[in-house]
């Protein structure tokens, strides 16, 4: 059976997939391009079936613990003045049994979770390519290796689907918005408390969980040629342009991103792909398919996309052919849903008047929401909240826990018989010496 499995990427993908694959008996092999874990990010929630996949890693209980535990939610006008207190639930769209966590602690739990697995920090793939038996792989640090597939889990901007497919603009559907997150000190001396702050195309939200970090997170139109910034003192100097006008606190909040050790920024994009792999290598998470942060559905979809790939492999013995088909067939349609959920958050952001319902609802918001504020921000939310269960729901898991028990003791017979053969278990894989 096919074994070696290179995974380029160690976010929620990467490393779903490096735990779910070792069940199975394959051995992967983890490369990120950072020298440690990145445990940056904002908060991120875990929803519908991929509570069923966290359950199934036997990872609720450890993430129930680490949640974020926010209290209250509230709404703010210009002035700082509350219009509106919501259910952190209803404000996060999320429902009961969901969980919300920071993005970084989920990384550190999946990366603890999944045992002993070769991890090449602080490198990258530089080349791929293949024949009908393997792979060969070169990096920038490590020497080129042979693995029998590679799945690129590399994120939005993911490296392997350029080296493979080419260059990302083929594949990625930008939102015309740009998001930043960043920690800030708790000046606001929140507890377990986030607050909302919206005006016209662009919204800014602050929140403190458990641990006591404060974040700040912007999401905002962007001007169209500053949908690529990958300059940190362009993106800086663009949030400040874009949040200029505003009040509330956010002149304090922009102070703090000059000193902040983890400033992210991105535009807000969508991955439509018409296939996720190409011969032996395939891709996961946003790397095939992001839904956008817009959506939050990101990480659900990683924890459900591993699941499934890992899954439909073991299923098919290692025979990639068969697994990487079955694996867009079970995902295709879930992948759409959420997907879709984007679309209206956008337009509303955006004002678009190109959408005769974004701009009724825009309508509706200037001349009722200036009445009733909280009413009309509950039915929204509440909006909201259905259609995002729905989306989170619209696939039925399947269920692959017989090859586990399986995989388990073919890993034995395995094992046995590298011992007989001399062979060495664990890296087995050497370089190719003329790769095609
Ligand atoms: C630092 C960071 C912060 C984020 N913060 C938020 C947030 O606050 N809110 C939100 O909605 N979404 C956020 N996201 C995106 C969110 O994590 C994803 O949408 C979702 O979790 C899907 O995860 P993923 O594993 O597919 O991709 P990602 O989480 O993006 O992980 C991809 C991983 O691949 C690594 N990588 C990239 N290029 C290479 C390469 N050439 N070689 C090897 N490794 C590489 C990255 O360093 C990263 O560890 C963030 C992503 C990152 C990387």
């Amino acid at each position: 059976m096919m074994k070696n499995i290179l995974i380029s990427g160690a976010g929620i993908a990467g490393l779903s997939l490096a735990y779910w694959l070792k069940q199975y008996g394959f051995r992967p092999t983890v490369v990120e391009k950072q020298p440690t874990l990145r445990a940056e990010g904002y908060k991120i929630d875990i929803r519908g079936v991929a509570v069923d996949v966290v359950k199934r890693m036997n990872l609720w209980q450890t993430i129930c613990q680490h949640r974020t535990a926010i209290k209250e939610s509230r709404f703010v006008n210009r002035s700082g003045k509350t219009i509106s207190e919501v259910h952190p639930d209803l404000c996060g769209a999320r429902v009961e049994g969901d969980l919300e966590i920071v993005r970084g602690k989920l990384c550190e739990i999946l990366y603890e979770h999944m045992g002993n697995v070769e991890c090449l920090f602080g490198d990258s793939i530089t080349k791929i390519s293949q024949d009908e038996k393997q792979t060969f792989v070169e990096f920038e640090k490590e020497s080129p290796r042979t693995f029998d597939m590679i799945i690129g889990a590399d994120g939005l901007h993911s490296h392997v689907r350029k080296l493979v497919w080419g260059d990302e603009t083929q594949f990625l559907n930008k939102l015309g918005l740009n998001i930043s997150f960043y920690s800030i000190p708790n000046y606001l001396n929140l507890d377990h408390v986030e607050i909302e702050y919206h005006s016209p195309q662009k919204f800014a939200i602050v929140y403190c969980p458990r641990d006591g970090l404060a974040k700040a997170g912007f999401a905002f139109v962007a001007k169209p040629n500053e949908l690529n910034l990958r300059d940190k003192a362009l993106q800086q100097q663009s949030l400040r342009n874009a949040f200029q006008d505003c009040s509330w606190e956010i002149p304090k909040l922009l102070e703090f991103m000059e000193d902040t050790p983890d400033f992210f920024y991105d535009c807000m994009a969508q991955v439509h792909m018409p296939k996720w792999s190409k011969g032996r290598v395939t891709l996961a998470g946003d790397a095939a398919y992001a839904v956008s942060p817009v959506a939050g559905q990101g990480a659900s979809v990683a924890l459900v996309g591993a699941y499934v790939l890992a899954g439909e492999l073991a299923r098919a013995s290692g025979d990639y052919l068969v697994a990487f088909e079955n694996y867009e067939t079970c995902l295709r349609e879930y992948i759409k849903e959420n997907q879709d959920l984007a679309k209206m958050s956008v337009s509303i952001l955006k004002g678009d008047r190109s959408s005769w319902l974004a701009t009724k609802i825009m309508w509706l918001t200037l001349r009722i929401g200036q009445l009733l504020p909280a009413s009309w921000i509950r039915f929204w939310k509440k909006q909201g909240q259905k259609r995002t269960a729905k989306a989170a729901n619209a696939l039925t898991l399947k269920d692959y826990s017989s090859l586990v028990a399986h995989a388990a003791s073919q890993v034995v017979v395995d094992k046995a018989n590298s011992l007989h053969k001399g062979v060495d278990d664990g890296r087995a894989n050497e370089a190719h010496p003329s790769p095609l």
